[in-house]
């Protein structure tokens, strides 16, 4: 289907952050397959995960104990909020997991009447219908019905209107700590603990969206560590979790997830060993504290490095935002034109909403790879105000 409106490039390998075509040309990879390749590409240990997994068994059914699966959601319990966890094959299954859960835990203590998820302007939850109604994005909708009850989209940033929002019939809220899709726009610390404490006054759920800017991508393993006691009752996770193998997860506290019962909920391939071999390999070289101080340093580097590209084109860069190794930049000049002429410098970079191209590099890109990227952008900053000119 005609749904891609794709770039005329195709790779044919890849190797830490560098791809390359068939005919052997490198590409900087600071996009990473939209912060799913955290760990590089053909990272050695998911590499070598997969392949002993492969030849052992990919599949067997929800219907049987999967050792894998229990060993990726001890190792996932283990380090954040979460007593219990459903393994999706995407994101989007994911919060729709999050969404029936919030529902079902209202439902189970007699509030069946509690169903509407509060959202926010600008938020990307997925393409199911239920993650499109949650989003943010009403062009997402177009032309699939009209929208679903139970959804209400409030703007971005404003914890007052969110405490006028809340009414009997909410269930729960779903915030992306760092926005994706809608630029890179990081929720303040002090707007996270609020809306916490909200939730924790109205018996309405907290839904964490970290699909994008989880495990490790913020320079700490989950965006909410940023804020103290900004920890949510719901959280899904995808992306980095499987570095490449699509695999999802919805973490829950075992109160939020009292209605998930037998029957309540599935999946065929959820959670399947292949998806967990290669899960468990993830999370257990991304929990490595010396990969969050890398981010870390990184993180400020690249931030100095764009701050100065920005006094030295106000005419192309405006704004510099975002978390860690999710950077927005917001633009003045088209952000798919800029997208092109980091592709001619052979720099790949991501867009984003509100004009933005976002930065989501591997977790793994090196020093010398971040001064590399920074002089791509240069140029393309340099095709920018030409072009501009030109116009
Ligand atoms: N939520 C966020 C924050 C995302 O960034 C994405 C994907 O970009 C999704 C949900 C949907 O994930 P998937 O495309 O794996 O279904």
């Amino acid at each position: 289907m005609g749904v891609y409106s794709r770039a005329p490039l195709a790779f044919e390998r890849g190797e830490g952050s560098r791809l390359y075509t068939a005919d052997g040309e490198a590409y900087l990879d600071c996009m990473a397959g939209i912060a799913v390749n955290a760990l590089g590409h053909a990272n050695p240990v998911l590499v070598d995960a997969l392949k002993a997994q492969a030849e052992k068994l990919w599949h067997v059914s929800n219907i049987f104990k999967i050792p894998g699966q229990e060993a990726l959601a001890d190792r996932l319990t283990s380090i954040s909020f979460a007593d219990v966890v459903f393994f999706t094959n995407s994101g989007t299954e994911a919060i729709e997991c999050a969404i029936k859960t919030a529902r079902k835990h209202h439902w189970a203590n007699g509030q069946p009447e509690r169903i509407d998820i509060i959202g926010f302007e600008g938020s990307f939850h997925g393409r199911t219908i239920a993650a499109v109604n949650a989003s943010g994005n009403p062009s997402y909708l177009e032309g699939f019905g009209p929208p679903l009850p139970g959804f209400v989209h409030l703007p971005f940033g404003d914890v007052e209107l969110i405490r006028k929002a809340i009414g009997p019939t909410t269930a729960a809220i779903v915030v992306e700590p760092v926005q994706g899709e809608g630029g890179a726009r990081a929720w303040t610390e002090a707007a996270l603990c609020e809306i916490r404490q909200l939730c924790d006054e109205t018996g309405v759920l907290l839904i964490y969206d970290e699909i994008q800017c989880g495990l490790g991508r913020t320079g700490k393993l989950f965006a909410y560590e940023w804020a103290e006691d900004a920890a949510p009752d719901i959280m899904a996770l995808a992306k980095a979790l499987g570095g490449g193998f699509p695999v999802g997860a919805c973490l829950a506290t075992v109160d939020a997830a009292k209605g998930m019962t037998v029957g309540s909920h599935g999946s065929t391939y959820g959670g399947n060993p292949l998806a967990m071999a290669v899960g468990l390999a993830a999370v257990d070289e991304l929990i490595k504290p010396a990969l969050m101080d890398h981010v870390n340093e990184l993180a400020g580097y690249l931030n100095q490095q764009l701050t100065g590209l920005r006094e030295r084109f106000p005419d192309v860069v405006v704004d510099i935002r975002g978390k860690g190794l999710l950077i927005g930049i917001k633009l003045a000049t088209p952000n798919r034109e800029f997208m092109q002429h980091a592709r001619d410098e052979h720099l790949l970079i991501a867009g984003g909403g509100d004009n933005c191209v976002r930065l989501l590099p591997p977790l793994v890109l090196t020093q010398a790879e971040a001064r590399e990227a920074i002089e791509k952008l240069e140029r393309a900053c340099e095709r920018a105000r030409t072009q501009a000119k030109a116009a």
